[in-house]
């Protein structure tokens, strides 16, 4: 039995901010008010604010199979710094991908034994395992991501449309969410085929806004015809206007939701131009009218979470794209940084409320329709938590360029010792 009490901090609670203590029992909160009498460690937090910690839904850790590119110990561990105390896990990079029960169990149990914050997993939907969907839902993962663009990976398939319809239909039986990863394979041919040279900004050119917003407009058809329990989440989208499409769908009664990443909230194409393969990932960064247009979309409140899609390789695959950025891999390697971001980026130069902060990050793609006891049924008991979970932010918010040392005590409640 541990326990810790958070004194005189101002609180971000859904309700708005109030100086109150929290009280923290194995790990969950078990009070929260004025002068709470609970006995144990004592933090005093006067002057600070006190956020909920961040559930990072979409992060990519590669272990089995492609420790060395990041691995459960490392991802994690740069998980707690950057105050994030869960992370749902994506079915690729790791190898084999989670498509199959082995798969899961594999994984499974790799990251129970390294993780140092709260995890889900979520399984994969490719042409060849619709059988497996069933089995793996029932062994616990979260929800199930499909590409409908290729993934960048071998081993891991893109869904042609009619898969993808035939997939809703089956997850939406299960009562499982579907993360897609919306970009047009044919467009993205077609104008690579145009576009394709080495210069930095080919790779942003030949996979244009419209490419995410026609994958997000066939993703509602294929929806359409698959039932009554059908949901779906749109992964990393990069423009508002894919935003839009997710939006207007969802005022019609569709069960979808959309996240975006703090790269693209971030960072520009001059950026891109100037940086190069540590920001080549796929939708590409946009021009600095399409991030404008997105923090709109923030500020709003009309995007339903923000995750890093954190995505490591081994240095030398990005370097191989410092002078044609097709050689590079895509991913960027964000987990510690999506709470600066939102801090330096939105609290500070855009206002973005510090709740509207907590409930972006501390969302998951499944949290819909999901209820605590639900949740505690199909997915890795940790779960059940991960709302209760607490870190502590210095209200002095440093510049930009030292945000990442600014988490002071990131998942008190969360991280496994
Ligand atoms: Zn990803």
């Amino acid at each position: 039995m541990s326990s810790l009490v958070i004194r005189g901090g101002s609180v971000v609670l859904p309700t708005g901010q109030r100086s109150v203590d929290i009280a923290v029992k194995d790990g969950v909160i078990s009070a929260i008010g004025s002068e709470v009498r609970e006995e144990g460690e004592s933090i005093d937090a006067t002057g600070m604010m006190v956020l909920p910690g961040v559930v990072d839904a979409h992060v990519h850790f590669n272990e089995p199979g492609r420790a060395d590119w990041e691995g459960w110990e490392a991802g994690t561990r740069g998980a707690a710094a950057g105050g994030v105390t869960t992370v749902l896990e994506m079915p690729l990079n790791a190898h084999p991908p989670t498509t199959t029960p082995d798969a899961f169990d594999a994984k499974l149990a790799v990251a129970s034994q390294k993780a140092l914050v709260d995890f889900g997993l979520w399984g994969g939907l490719v042409p060849d395992n619709l059988d497996h969907l069933s089995i793996l839902h029932h062994r616990g993962v979260i929800g199930f991501k499909a590409f409908m663009s290729h993934s960048g990976i071998d081993d891991f398939h893109r869904v042609p449309d009619g898969v993808l319809a035939i997939g809703l239909k089956a997850t939406a039986r299960l009562g499982a969410i579907v993360g897609v990863h919306a970009e047009s394979q044919e467009l993205i041919e077609r104008h690579e085929a145009e576009q394709r040279n080495a210069q930095r900004l080919s790779w942003c050119r030949a996979r244009p806004p419209e490419a995410e917003v026609e994958a997000i407009q066939r993703l509602l058809v294929c929806m359409r015809g698959a039932g009554k329990g059908v949901r779906a989440h749109v992964v990393h989208v990069s423009s508002a206007r894919g935003l839009a499409a997710v939006d207007s769908a969802r005022r019609k009664g569709v069960a979808i939701t959309a996240e975006t990443c703090p790269h693209y909230l971030a960072f520009s194409e001059e950026d891109f131009e100037r940086i190069g393969p540590a920001l080549k990932c796929a939708p590409p960064i946009r021009d600095a009218e399409t991030r404008e247009a997105l923090w709109q979309e923030v500020l709003a409140g009309r995007v339903d979470l923000i995750g890093s899609d954190h995505s490591p390789c081994p240095a030398a695959d990005k370097q191989r794209g410092e002078y044609d950025i097709w050689q590079a891999w895509g991913g960027v390697a964000g987990i510690q940084t999506t709470l600066p971001v939102l801090l330096t980026d939105g609290l500070q130069a855009r206002g973005l409320s510090l709740e509207r902060i907590a409930q972006g990050s501390g969302r998951m793609p499944t949290s819909r329709s999901w209820t605590p006891s639900s949740a505690g049924r199909s997915a890795p008991p940790t779960f059940t938590h991960a709302a209760a979970s607490v870190r502590i932010w210095a209200e002095s918010l440093p510049a930009r360029s030292c945000a990442r040392s600014c988490v002071v005590a990131p998942c008190l409640s969360m991280a496994r010792s």
